[in-house]
């Protein structure tokens, strides 16, 4: 008898360090455990086993059993375990329960069994009475255990399914701007695979895909910065254009020494009006005005071809058009006028610029002006109304200048 125990607690000491570096394999090892059962077996066939003798075996088989499995349930919460690694521990949680039933009317020992437990868990045992209720606790503990590990792992595969979707996005955007982005690919390329069950393989792979992740977002985040400037640029570059355009077309359409409307901007205004509107028209051309540039020079004719402009301009409606057409031919077009009103106003105009006094290089100039007018009749254009005024100015200037003339 004596000899069996003894037997028994040395092949526990021998067995420990094989166990505790997880040998499990090892055929030495299988050898000793069947052989520890043999002996447990014959002791528990005896009648009257000594209770302290048996405590000692069971205290030591106990801490062999958790040698083996305390290294999982200890493990870092977020680690995972390998399907092996849960089928062991699941082992262990059942072969402590046998060992709690069998055990059951051995109190001292049954309550180190528990209290070891417990420890292993992390948890203080608690001081109840109630030996069952304890061991039924225990018995959830380890069961949780088992369940958050199965939680974990399917958490850690949703988060890929999520990485996998906002992954794609972001390669997308960074191949518009360019860039293949490497790293984002290897970390598709490394979630793309069963994650292995070895809890420290799968972290790294985990870790790994990470890194890369986080690379490609702060490349992400540089190209949008950088897009984010080309686009100021581009718009400020875009204002400039839009200013320069609209100075080209003002200058298309307005002459750029009187700021009167060229014969663009007439044409338009001619093609505007209604066709059945009754409109007038006058043709004004300055008298001898190569004499006056001669006497006074070219920059007095052309500031006297700005003061007539400002004339022509104050004495017109707002609804009236008056056109630079070239040199120092100008042309009014009164839409809604009847050719009364525009006879009134051809005569106001001859009758000012005569009186006038011209200043350029206080210098004063004096100057007269021969108009011809004409009324749109209904079966002809306006351009063609336009010739009967200039015919009409063209005999004003026959007839010795500084006049107007109807046209028929
Ligand atoms: P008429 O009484 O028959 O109209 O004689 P005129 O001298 O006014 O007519 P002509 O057509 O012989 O001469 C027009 C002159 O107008 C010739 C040209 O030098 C001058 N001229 C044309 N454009 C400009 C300009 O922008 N500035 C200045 N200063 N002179 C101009
Ligand atoms: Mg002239
Ligand atoms: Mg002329």
């Amino acid at each position: 008898m004596q000899q069996h125990i003894e037997q028994i607690l040395s092949d526990m000491d021998t067995l420990r360090p094989f166990v505790l570096a997880n040998q499990n394999q090892n055929a030495e090892l299988r050898s000793i455990m069947r052989r520890i059962i043999q002996h447990v077996e014959f002791i528990q066939s005896m009648p009257n086993i000594p209770p302290q003798q048996y405590e000692i075996i069971s205290k030591g088989l106990m801490q062999l059993l958790d040698a083996e499995h305390g290294a999982y349930l200890k493990r870092d919460p977020e680690s995972l375990l390998s399907e092996q690694e849960q089928s062991q521990l699941h082992q262990h949680i059942m072969t402590r329960r046998q060992m709690l039933q069998s055990l059951q009317y051995d109190w001292p020992i049954l309550q180190h069994a528990l209290k070891s437990s417990y420890e292993l868990l992390g948890k203080t045992p608690p001081n109840s009475d109630d030996i069952r209720i304890t061991a039924r606790n225990l018995e959830r503990f380890l069961r949780d255990h088992l369940q958050h590990e199965v939680q974990l792992h399917n958490e850690v595969n949703q988060l890929i399914t999520a990485l996998k979707t906002s992954m794609n996005g972001m390669l997308s955007v960074l191949q518009e701007v360019g860039d293949e982005a490497p790293e984002l690919k290897q970390a598709q390329h490394l979630l793309a695979q069963e994650l292995p069950n070895d809890p420290r393989e799968a972290k790294n792979i985990l870790q790994q895909a990470c890194t890369g992740i986080l690379n490609a977002g702060n490349k992400l985040s540089t190209a949008s910065r950088t897009m984010h400037e080309q686009m100021q640029q581009q718009q400020s570059q875009m204002s400039t254009l839009t200013k320069h355009l609209k100075t080209a077309e003002a200058e298309a359409r307005n002459d750029p020494l009187t700021g009167l409307a060229n014969r663009r901007k007439l044409a338009e205004f001619l093609s505007a009006l209604p066709a059945h509107m009754p409109t007038s028209f006058i043709m004004i051309d300055i008298d001898h005005f190569k004499l006056i540039n001669d006497r006074y020079g070219h920059d007095a004719g052309d500031d006297i071809l700005k003061a007539l402009a400002s004339i022509l301009n104050e004495s017109t409606r707002s609804s009236d058009m008056v056109a630079r057409l070239g040199g120092e031919e100008f042309c009014i077009i009164l839409p809604g006028a009847a050719i009364q009103a525009a006879e009134a106003l051809a005569a106001n105009l001859c009758q000012s610029v005569a009186i006038h006094d011209f200043l350029s290089k206080d210098v004063i100039i004096n100057l007269t002006i021969s108009l011809g007018i004409s009324q749109k009749k209904e079966s002809e254009t306006s351009m063609q109304s336009i010739k009967r005024s200039d015919q009409a100015l063209y005999q004003a200037k026959e007839n010795g200048r500084n006049q107007f003339i109807v046209a028929k």
